[in-house]
């Protein structure tokens, strides 16, 4: 049984060492990846649930980064964007990031759309320099001529966890400078709901988790209107994530959600899909 055991130490620890190559190859690939450029970001409709005018305007839309990869293709955020953060580059991809987006916005207003909101994720990691992010978004924003409301800024639960007080003024310095700031993920961190009463925030997106038993469990029906009615007394509006079905769109509407992003609307796509597919109409 020692010899057994030691095969078995043996095969753990090829596995451990396969692993941490594979991490080692794939931060090698990221870091080609942003040096070549190989990100792109793709945009998922944000749609007002008290529209039933035909068809219906898209004023709101998520940037979720995708990963060209010369082999792979397509690859999503999930199977990167955690290495980014662990190599400590996500100041780089952030940035690249805000530069798609305001370059984005500036090219939509020029074509016509005057009203469109773009919603970013943040990384948690971000939040740790001080707020030298903020200026750079400020920077952006001023030079490529974009008011500041055209973006909401997504930041998940845990980040309003740490006790630390530049969280806060860094929330407030966005929304002084006119930003939106969303809470993602709503209900799958370990918040409390203190925060939201004594932070700045405009919407809070619940997550998917919450949505999708929608259809079949009535609990999880009474949860979701117990968040969006304290939302609305706190002055936000909500967003239901991940809404698929019909059910759970007439679910949602039931609760007085105020906006859907789901595959039921659309999955995420290209910058030039998106807009043909909801903007061009506004084009002057
Ligand atoms: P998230 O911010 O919660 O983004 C929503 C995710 O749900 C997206 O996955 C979207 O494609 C997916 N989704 C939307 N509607 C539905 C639906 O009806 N059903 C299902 N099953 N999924 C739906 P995606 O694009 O793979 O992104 C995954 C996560 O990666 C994001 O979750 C976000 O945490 C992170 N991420 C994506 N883009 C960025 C980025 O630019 N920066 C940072 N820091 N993180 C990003
Ligand atoms: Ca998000
Ligand atoms: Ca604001
Ligand atoms: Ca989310």
């Amino acid at each position: 049984s020692k010899a057994r055991g030691r095969n078995c130490y043996q095969f753990f620890s090829a596995d451990m060492q396969e692993e941490a190559q594979h991490k080692r190859r794939l931060l090698e690939e990221l870091r080609v990846a942003l040096a070549e450029q190989q990100f792109e970001l793709y945009f998922q409709p944000i749609v007002a649930l008290n529209s039933d005018s035909e068809p219906m305007p898209v004023h709101k839309a998520e940037a979720l980064i995708r990963w060209n990869h010369p082999e792979r293709g397509v690859v999503s955020p999930g199977e990167f964007i955690h290495v980014i953060e662990e190599a400590g580059l996500i100041r780089e991809l952030s940035q690249w990031i805000m530069q798609q987006t305001v370059e984005t916005v500036s090219q939509w207003y020029q074509q016509g759309c005057a009203n469109i909101q773009i919603s970013v994720n943040t990384s948690p990691s971000q939040f740790n320099d001080g707020g030298k992010w903020i200026d750079d978004w400020i920077h952006a924003l001023a030079l490529y001529e974009i008011p500041a409301h055209s973006i909401i800024i997504e930041i998940t639960e845990n980040v309003l966890m740490t006790t630390d007080d530049s969280i806060k003024h860094q929330l407030s310095r966005l929304q002084h400078r006119g930003m939106d700031v969303a809470i993602d993920d709503f209900g799958v961190g370990y918040s409390s709901l203190a925060y939201l009463q004594q932070l700045d925030i405009n919407l809070l997106k619940i997550d998917r988790s919450f949505i999708q038993p929608l259809s079949e469990d009535q609990d999880s029906v009474a949860l979701v209107r117990a968040i969006v009615t304290m939302a609305h007394h706190l002055g936000l509006k909500v967003v239901a994530e991940g809404v698929e079905t019909e059910q759970q769109w007439q679910q949602v509407l039931n609760v007085a959600c105020d906006y859907v992003q789901g595959y039921i609307v659309s999955k995420p796509m290209t910058k030039d899909a998106f807009y043909q597919r909801y903007l061009s109409q506004y084009q002057q």
